[in-house]
């Protein structure tokens, strides 16, 4: 029978996947869609959210994809694993950059670096394992864990410890179920480096702990001042068995659109996830990896001009910064992040609003000044928000000029 009485008994269909229902859209692009709306509806809004460089990607790297376009071999599938020049290239790059050294069948190419992180938790976890994550860490992270089955233990590292986990609290995070330890340095969101000693003894510890490395390594080249980039397999050489790296041309070039990242790893976990790519995708978009292949084996004096030009405008928005009453801010190590301590302004009264939350301060911001900073509740520590200084100086200097005006109202 089929009547109206037996449909009543049927049970709701969950449309969505509960393992996709569970995940959050990205906070930093949801901030970025929002002032750009604002934009395209005529408003003069200044936008510090986004994570990419304001450089166009150089031209002598430009001129190797519209040559590959032309070029039939690029035309048809490859290995999806990566072109073999690619993946010998990053050998070679890692090798003058991390001071590591590989097997180009240690290396698999991917949708840029995010996937590369996608990919590694998929090919190291299972389901209950857990990740240590410092918090703040990059928005992606632990959607990333979460879809692999795993569990994120997030530990809070304040402005007032420099943004960086100590040994003790990895200790008193560890359990047994604790299988990797989530990296990144230089950091986003809070342009943090860590010491080539702090490196090692991470580094030592995870080895005597029998705990993986994921490290993120895509923003080794921007680093300011005396900080330098440390690789931890450079500096823990038994370690290189239980780490996975990540990273890719997106920030160092200014190739964020291209989509090309790596992750490099012991031959089993690279085996698992070569088999998991080959399904998936099969291989990165071959005119992409021949741009990303002039990049990585050409020299860096792009890098070091872009850099310049980082150093500069970090410097200028954390002096702008400090000078607001309420607001605290740590100098910038690298990435091109500043990471403001904002628990100052908030609780005050701003044309009627009153925020109470960096969440709800990013928010009034941007309605009220046109300013688009990134709360830092997207990065686990609310209180804190980023503003991206990967952009104009003058920006910089109106955006920030705006907010103080605003925040002295
Ligand atoms: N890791 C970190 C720490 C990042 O900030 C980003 C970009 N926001 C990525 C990885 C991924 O970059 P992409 O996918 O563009 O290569």
């Amino acid at each position: 029978m089929t009547g109206r009485a037996d449909r009543g008994t049927v049970p709701p269909v969950n449309r969505t996947s509960a393992r996709l229902a569970a995940i959050s859209p990205s906070a930093t692009l949801a901030v970025d869609t929002k002032a750009k709306a604002l934009q395209a509806a005529g408003e003069d809004v200044i936008g510090f959210g986004a994570g990419e460089p304001d450089f166009p990607t150089p031209d002598w790297i430009v001129e190797v994809a519209v040559e590959a376009c032309r070029d039939p071999r690029n035309h048809k599938y490859t290995p999806a694993s990566g072109l073999p020049e690619l993946r010998g290239a990053i050998v070679a790059k890692t090798l003058r950059d991390s001071k590591v050294s590989y097997d180009p069948s240690q290396v698999l190419v991917t949708n840029g670096g995010k996937h590369a992180v996608f990919t590694a938790f998929a090919a190291l976890l299972d389901p209950g394992d857990e990740v240590l994550l410092p918090a703040p860490y990059w928005t992606t992270y632990p959607e990333a864990i979460a879809l692999a089955g795993g569990r994120s233990v997030v530990i809070d590292c304040p402005d007032s410890a420099g943004f960086k986990v100590t040994i003790d609290q990895l200790d008193a995070a560890r359990t047994d179920r604790t299988k990797v330890l989530l990296f990144v340095s230089p950091s986003n969101p809070t342009g943090a480096v860590y010491t080539p000693d702090e490196v090692r003894a991470i580094g030592a510890w995870a080895l005597a702990n029998g705990i993986w490395v994921v490290t993120d390594e895509i923003y080794e080249h921007l680093v300011y001042g005396d900080n330098v980039f440390t690789s931890v397999p450079a500096q823990v050489p038994d370690l290189v068995d239980q780490t996975v790296v990540i990273n890719g041309v997106a920030k160092t070039y200014a190739m964020t659109g291209w989509r090309v990242g790596w992750m490099i790893g012991p031959a089993d976990i690279m085996r698992a996830a070569n088999n998991f790519q080959s399904h998936a995708t099969s291989n990165i978009s071959n005119v992409a990896q021949r741009a990303a292949l002039a990049a990585v084996s050409g020299g860096l004096e792009d890098v070091a001009r872009m850099r310049d030009a980082y150093a500069r405008r970090g410097a200028l928005m954390h002096r702008l910064l400090t000078a607001i009453p309420g607001v605290s801010c740590l100098e910038p190590q690298g990435a091109f992040y500043c990471f403001p301590n904002v628990t100052g302004l908030l609780g005050r009264s701003y044309d009627g609003a009153t925020p109470a939350t960096s969440l709800e301060l990013a928010d009034v911001l941007l309605e009220q000044a046109k300013v688009a900073i990134v709360p830092g509740e997207a990065f686990g520590a609310p209180g804190y928000a980023r503003f991206s200084f990967a952009t104009s100086d003058q920006t910089i200097q109106t955006g920030i000029d705006r907010i103080a005006a605003w925040a002295a109202r």
